[in-house]
């Protein structure tokens, strides 16, 4: 072996992977298990204590997960990672690692139209409050600290317009109130955005969008970045007080810079148990076999089609940052310059009754509620993934009533373009 490091599509197809040491097959196997067996009962008490790494039960690890765990923190470059079943199954271990009842987290305005719903709704059963900031405004965010912030949630690249934020910016505001950063890179991916390399302390994605890529497995993952002192100003008890649950351990003592992917596997996913099942992780790992592929097809199919919708008559304007008119171009070019992602809105001149007829001519792009697939897709947000927000927070979240929704596949972008034209001129 040379001592190059691996580019990132050589991660993509191998991090994290050997040929099985029992059979030599060379995909990684599908270990369907729930448990497994330990060589003796000094080895099954280590395991149970965190004194060795090994296998146990599957909601609290799998060697399948355990691949895509190493590949995908891998290509976020991060320390480690924790697989669980879905993006809000990861959202919602992270921030128990971080919260406790009473406390407070700062969430940007523009966010998947399930995640404004579980940081509203869900997460106020148990006590955590969110407060509102605007990803456009970073003085918002300074605002919005006080003594009970635990920490900051954004998206790289954000829903429902694709807008691009300024993780750095925000990096920033959250290193002086001594925060995690946690960005949601759902829809840039690692091949477009690497949020840690920009200040961010755990990522958190959605497998099942363009990670898994071909809308068959829902998943989710949560990467340490390594980057925060869990132990300073003793806000995080769960990281850095003793854990009565293994014998007073303290895990940022014992663990350092991945103590809080641990946090999430062995408090989180043990108690709260929303494990991802081998078989979705083995879709998964196929499928981020070819994501520098799939995504770069996605980018340049998304600009030209952002570029044939800005020149139609019907259309009233276009929201996407790949545009060199896009009020986000900038930090595009910035944060990430091989594309801007594929997901973005337009709206119609003839408003609510446009926007829902448009979805209902559409013949190749298929009308759901879901995003990263290798087909385009189609959404009309104020009446599905955003119809729970009263009219003013539609429009604040860019999901206003003639807005629609588009995540464009990987077809060939002439016939996306040519399904559109029908659309729009019926
Ligand atoms: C889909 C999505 C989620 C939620 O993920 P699930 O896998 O559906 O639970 C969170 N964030 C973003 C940006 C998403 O697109």
């Amino acid at each position: 072996m040379s001592d190059r490091l691996p580019g990132f599509s050589t991660l993509a197809v191998h991090a994290g992977a050997q040929p099985d040491p029992t059979t030599g097959a060379r995909a990684t196997p599908i270990y369907q298990t729930t448990s497994f067996v330990f060589n003796d009962a000094d080895h099954a008490a280590s395991l149970f204590g965190l004194q060795a790494f090994g296998n146990i039960y599957t909601r609290i690890g799998n060697p399948t997960n355990a691949v895509l765990e190493e590949r995908v923190a891998a290509l976020e470059g991060g320390t480690a990672a924790l697989a669980v079943a879905s993006g809000h199954a990861a959202q919602v271990v992270v921030l128990q690692q971080l919260l406790q009842p009473g406390d407070e987290f700062i969430a940007a305005r523009k966010l998947y139209g399930g995640s404004i719903n579980q940081f509203t709704h869900a997460f106020k059963s148990f006590g955590w409050n969110v407060v509102w900031a605007d990803s456009d405004d970073i003085a918002s965010f300074e605002r919005a600290i006080t003594p009970r912030t635990k920490a900051i949630f954004i998206e790289s690249i954000a829903n429902p317009g694709g807008s691009i934020t300024d993780i750095e910016a925000i990096s920033t505001v959250a290193r002086k109130a001594g925060v995690p950063l946690i960005v949601d890179n759902t829809l840039a991916s690692p091949y477009l955005i690497r949020p840690i390399d920009h200040g961010a302390d755990i990522v958190v994605h959605s497998l099942t969008k363009f990670l898994g890529g071909h809308g068959n497995s829902l998943g989710g993952i949560i990467v340490d970045a390594g980057t925060f002192d869990w132990s300073a100003g003793g806000k995080y008890p769960m990281l850095s007080e003793p854990r009565p649950e293994y014998h007073g351990i303290r895990l940022q003592e014992t663990f350092g810079n991945f103590a809080f992917a641990i946090a999430c596997r062995v408090l989180g996913l043990r108690d709260l148990g929303p494990a991802l099942s081998p078989f979705n992780a083995f879709m998964i790992l196929t499928g981020i076999e070819t994501l520098p592929l799939r995504m770069q097809k996605h980018c340049d199919n998304a600009k030209a089609v952002a570029e044939f919708l800005a020149g139609h008559p019907a259309v009233a304007s276009v929201s996407y940052a790949g545009l060199a008119s896009d009020k986000y171009n900038r930090l595009a070019r910035k944060y990430a310059p091989k594309g801007a992602g594929a997901v973005f809105t337009f709206s119609l001149k003839g408003g609510y009754d446009a926007g829902v007829s448009l979805v209902s001519k559409l013949q190749l792009f298929s009308h759901l509620a879901n995003v990263g697939d290798t087909r385009s897709l189609v959404i009309h947000p104020a009446s599905t993934t955003h119809s729970q927000l009263d009219d003013a927070a539609k429009v604040k979240s860019g999901a206003g009533p003639d807005v629609v929704r588009l995540s464009i596949g990987i077809e060939d972008k002439e016939d996306l373009i040519a399904d559109l034209e029908q659309a729009l001129g019926a």
